[in-house]
């Protein structure tokens, strides 16, 4: 495949993240207030299809409101009320996030506000029904359901995109979801599967051999005979090595290999300055978009075609900040 190209732009783009609306500047919380995060506002308006929610409004409660909180019940985090416990929407929440993702199949990710009962990832308090403090590392009903229901989907708090690097990552495995469901929905997904496997296997490979090399094998079943089984174990595991921590050699490595992959660049000279350019970002001596920039310089001469799909390609985002 060295010297094929592989047209790994989105039918739809870009993709479809949803977002709580307190973090887009709407007065939606409990006390009247929003969580305005310009730095995020600004990333997502070049990068994604923002779809604001607040899972609390929209199962009816008002502005200002009573605060709920998570409790522990024997089996079973319930969302209810700080001052009156027998306030318990943890059902209307589960029912709203069922619902949402319903009206929504095309969603590939979520940007939520952390320590919220209804939207925080893991970063949320957790009390006894006597009012102790159980936990701090609790996910709200809502974010939980969805991530229940989709595992895979890229879900983060708003604090953990502080960092640029924090960003480009989120971003890079929301296109990266985006382009699993796509294939999946192909009308050929084994090839579909296929294509996006030999697209990502660079970065995989880079932050788990093992897994990669079972990644590889369900590939190669899918490639002998689809079934839907195999489709879901591939599904599964895709999700989960995206998971990983990716870190910035991982991302050198990834596009390096890339480079070398779809741009047919086999002669070490050519790959210099490349090289180059990936170490000084390796080293956090490069930001991305400076990376970018070197990279787009470099790669001014190569054919036109190609070098849209590396640079302008969608797993290769511009984010600033
Ligand atoms: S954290 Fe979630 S539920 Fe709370 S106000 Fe923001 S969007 Fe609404």
């Amino acid at each position: 495949m060295n010297d094929q190209y592989h047209d790994f732009t989105l039918t739809r783009s870009p993709p479809k993240v949803t977002v709580s609306s307190c973090l887009l500047g709407e007065n939606v919380r409990y006390d009247g207030h929003n969580k305005r995060n310009n730095i995020i506002i600004g990333t997502l308006a070049e990068n994604l299809d923002v779809l604001p929610v607040c899972p609390e409004m929209g199962i009816g409660l008002g502005v200002p409101r009573p605060p709920i909180q998570l409790v522990q019940y024997i089996n079973k985090i319930r969302a209810v009320g700080v001052l009156d416990k027998s306030h318990d929407v943890t059902l209307q929440l589960e029912q709203y996030a069922t619902r949402f993702l319903d009206r929504h199949p095309d969603l590939c990710g979520a940007i939520l506000t952390s320590k919220s009962p209804s939207c925080g990832l893991n970063s949320t308090k957790l009390y006894t029904q006597e009012g102790t403090l159980l936990n701090q590392q609790v996910s709200g009903i809502f974010v939980q359901k969805i991530s229940d229901t989709h595992p895979g989907l890229p879900i983060v708090n708003d604090d953990n995109l502080v960092s640029t690097q924090s960003r480009v990552v989120f971003i890079l495995r929301v296109y990266a979801y985006a382009r699993l469901m796509q294939a999946i929905n192909a009308e050929n997904s084994a090839v579909a599967l296929y294509e996006l496997h030999l697209c990502y296997f660079p970065l995989v490979l880079s932050m788990s051999e093992t897994k990669t090399m079972m990644l590889d094998k369900i590939i190669r079943e899918i490639m002998i005979e689809f079934t839907q089984e195999r489709l879901n174990r591939y599904r599964l595991l895709f999700g989960q090595i995206m998971q990983l921590s990716i870190h910035r050699h991982h991302l050198a490595d990834f596009v390096s290999m890339t480079i070398k992959q779809q741009m047919g660049m086999g002669n070490t000279g050519s790959m210099e300055p490349i090289s180059d350019a990936l170490q000084h970002y390796s080293k956090g001596q490069y930001e991305w978009s400076a990376l970018l920039a070197s990279l787009e310089g470099i790669t001014g001469n190569i054919d036109k075609r190609r070098e849209k799909a590396f640079i302008a390609g969608h797993w290769l985002v511009p984010v600033t900040g």
